[in-house]
């Protein structure tokens, strides 16, 4: 009972933080701005729960970028550099790794996830 409700709420995560980044309206890889086919990259990989639905997580990306990206992780730290700046990135593998022992609160990650798209701008 407590493990479907924990994984329906790390699915209603996934899917909140994927409109959420959804709605920058274009593929942030330099040079593209493609507003087709745009999709949720991770920038550190989705099973770490801790950063699985930051936002700052993930990147915006056509489908032809999200799969180069996934494909070439040195592509992957230079689009995550032009977006979120040079030391993004390690600090989100230092957080990742950090489980501090404690198992990952689905539930209250997605009222933090509901409340930013309650609050997103029309
Ligand atoms: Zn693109």
């Amino acid at each position: 009972m407590t493990v479907a409700r924990r994984k329906g709420d790390a699915g209603k995560c996934d899917e909140l933080a994927s409109r959420l980044v959804r709605m920058r309206g274009y593929c942030e890889y330099p040079g593209c701005g493609s507003t087709q086919t745009l999709q949720c990259c991770h920038i550190v990989p989705r099973r770490y729960s801790r950063t699985r639905t930051r936002i700052d997580n993930l990147l915006c990306l056509c489908a032809s970028h999200h799969r180069l990206i996934d494909t070439f992780p040195d592509e992957k730290l230079m689009v995550c550099q032009e977006v979120y700046g040079v030391g993004h990135y390690m600090q989100l593998r230092d957080d990742a790794e950090q489980t501090g022992g404690q198992r990952f609160d689905w539930t209250a990650e997605r009222a933090r996830l509901q409340a930013l798209w309650d609050r997103r701008p029309m």
